[in-house]
């Protein structure tokens, strides 16, 4: 096995093992292509939204949030270009009868699996197709949506209507998209039901230089909130011929994974082609009229557009440590305290004295005002056992409660979970230590 490979096994088991992240309909034999969040990976997927929603919309006064739903009448995905086009090269082993995406085949006429022969390339289309109502013609046809962008776009002329932001502005939402990918693979970095943070931000056409320019800042910034280190992004500039049919400029955002270098996130300038697209099919008037200029146009667009799940295992893969601490070896995560399911577990040292857990329970109840549902409290075997289950959920901080705290009014040890150190803290001290 290669040491990437073993790094996902790691990986992977250690999400399974603590309640991250388990495979879809496992007890079934699974789903391929689907990921089920548990307890611990629902409370890390959520501080990486709101901290999302927190850096785009909130601290902003030029983001308007969406939620649109995710079934949207045939015609949006018409004026898209995806019923015609969002498609990926097929081929089939006419051996062993396996798909591959022929784009992601080195040699494109032997089958990687059984070295049967391939045959012609097709174009499949990746939007899972439906009916909505009871019957089942043409007219019924919808699509789980694969990208959240259009629901923001056929919202344009609602948001104008009622809001009337000044140009510019953006829209921004999250939210489940699907894709019926041929391969998917590599844990949740290819997946088909995913979810995104996305925004369209709309501006004059002169303009959409400099807000390019702005998002691409916006982006490093981001990754570094979430505690990436810099040196594993990277900028790539898409070049002309290779770009979405929609964009005139791309910069996919790639991260080293495990298993390689590979899109993150990516951000492109849509020009006006979807709002005039949905104008042309819809017969909607989808333009900006400019008060101060007396100018009507359509405004151009840009689109940051980040995947949830990309996110949230280039945060595992990044913390995914191992070392040696007090002569044993573990394997952690750190995490950023900004992303960890929990800022800080409170522990009694011993779980059979009530006077060490009843203090234990006050600190707990203090720290849970400041810190909400990211306050874990643990009595369960020894405190070296405590401490290894929470390095390994990525928890910064371990505080235990002893006979000194209750008797010699001495403080609580705080523990350090990157270099095990431990110190004395007064209570009255400890939000501000763990921060
Ligand atoms: P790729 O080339 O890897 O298939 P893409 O260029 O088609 O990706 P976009 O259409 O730009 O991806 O989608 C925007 C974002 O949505 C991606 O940057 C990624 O973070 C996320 N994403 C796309 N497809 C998937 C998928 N199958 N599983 C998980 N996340 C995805």
């Amino acid at each position: 096995m290669k040491k990437e490979e073993a790094v996902m096994e790691k990986i992977i088991s250690l999400c399974k093992r603590r309640g991250f992240i388990f495979q879809g309909s496992e007890i079934y034999g699974g789903l391929a292509g689907t990921w089920d969040y548990g307890p611990l990976g629902v409370m890390l997927k959520n501080n990486v939204k709101a901290l999302w929603w927190k850096r785009f919309v909130d601290t902003r006064d030029d983001m308007y949030g969406v939620d649109a739903a995710i079934l949207m009448n045939q015609n949006a995905w018409k004026a898209s270009g995806h019923v015609a086009g969002f498609s990926d090269p097929l081929v089939e082993c006419e051996k062993c009868k396996k798909r591959f995406r022929a784009d992601h085949l080195e040699d494109k006429k032997k089958c990687p699996e059984c070295g049967g022969k391939l045959g012609a390339e097709k174009q499949f289309n990746m939007m899972f197709k439906t009916n909505v109502g009871a019957t089942h013609d043409e007219n019924s046809i919808s699509y789980l949506r694969p990208e959240t962008a259009q629901g923001m776009f056929v919202n344009f002329k609602n948001v104008i209507d009622s809001l009337h932001p000044k140009l510019p502005f953006g829209l921004a939402q999250i939210g489940k998209a699907f894709r019926n990918e041929i391969a998917p693979r590599d844990f949740l970095f290819r997946s088909r039901e995913f979810e995104q943070m996305e925004i369209e931000y709309f501006v004059h056409p002169d303009n959409w230089k400099e807000t390019f320019e702005h998002f691409v800042g916006q982006v490093h910034g981001w990754t570094k909130d979430i505690g990436l280190e810099s040196a594993h992004v990277h900028e790539l500039e898409i070049p002309d011929g290779d770009r979405a049919h929609y964009s005139k400029r791309t910069i996919d955002f790639e991260f080293d994974y495990p298993f390689g270098k590979k899109e993150l996130y990516g951000l492109a300038y849509r020009t006006d082609f979807d709002l005039k697209a949905h104008t042309g099919l819809s017969k909607v008037d989808l333009t900006y009229y400019d008060e101060d200029t007396k100018e009507r146009f359509a405004p151009h667009c840009i689109e940051p557009s980040f995947g949830v799940d990309r996110t949230v295992l280039a945060i595992l893969s990044d913390a995914y440590t191992e070392d040696e601490l007090g002569g044993e070896v573990r394997s952690y995560l750190k995490l950023s305290p900004n992303v960890a399911p929990y800022r800080v577990a409170v522990f009694p040292l011993l779980k059979n004295k009530p006077v060490l857990v009843e203090k234990a329970r006050e600190v707990y109840a203090e720290l849970k005002k400041v810190f909400g549902a990211k306050v874990a409290f643990d009595d369960n075997g020894n405190i070296g056992k405590r401490y290894r289950r929470q390095d390994e959920i990525g928890t910064p901080y371990c505080v235990t409660i002893d006979f000194d705290t209750v008797e010699k009014d001495a403080g609580v040890t705080v523990r350090n979970r990157d270099t095990g150190v431990q110190e004395r803290v007064a209570v009255k001290d400890l939000v501000n230590k763990i921060g």
